[in-house]
């Protein structure tokens, strides 16, 4: 895929995630709770997990926020459900690296997939912790922080 598609896909799929975002619930029976606050844009979320056997067995989020925010943690709940708690952080770490470029100017689509789009977000860097917002939740509730985490 050339740099040009992604760059479009990242627009499609920014659009359809904060239109319609998956996994936007309240789960009552969570086992895992976290609050994440990005200052510098005003995005807030509030992310549900319910983790059985080591393995995310359900994933939600509330909360309001730029469309990046929203898309980014939209398409992070549909990542890291079914997976196991490790390979939920293991992602998070490859998807640090393709936000900040480390991976060179190519993401690595096999690896990251849908991911792989926010590399889109190089060009804006002010909205790299928008999209890295809910993945930081995710890890703060896995870890379970009690703290609101900030991206900050
Ligand atoms: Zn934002």
């Amino acid at each position: 895929m050339k740099m040009e598609d992604l760059r479009e896909l990242y627009q499609q799929v920014i659009l359809d995630h904060n239109k319609n975002p998956k996994n936007f619930k309240k789960i009552e029976a969570a086992t895992h709770e976290s609050e994440g606050y990005n200052p510098l844009c005003g995005d807030k979320i509030h992310l549900y997990l319910l983790v059985r056997d080591d393995k995310i067995e359900d994933i939600g989020f509330e909360g309001s926020g730029c469309a990046i925010s929203k898309a980014s943690a939209s398409v992070m709940t549909t990542e890291v459900k079914g997976k196991r708690v490790e390979e939920a952080k293991a992602l998070f770490e490859k998807f640090k690296r393709l936000l900040m470029g480390e991976n060179g100017n190519q993401p690595d689509l096999a690896e990251l997939g849908r991911l792989a789009v926010f590399s889109g977000v190089r060009d804006y860097p002010v909205r790299i912790k928008c999209a890295a917002l809910a993945w930081h939740a995710l890890v703060a509730a896995l870890e379970n922080r009690r703290d609101a985490v900030s991206t900050e």
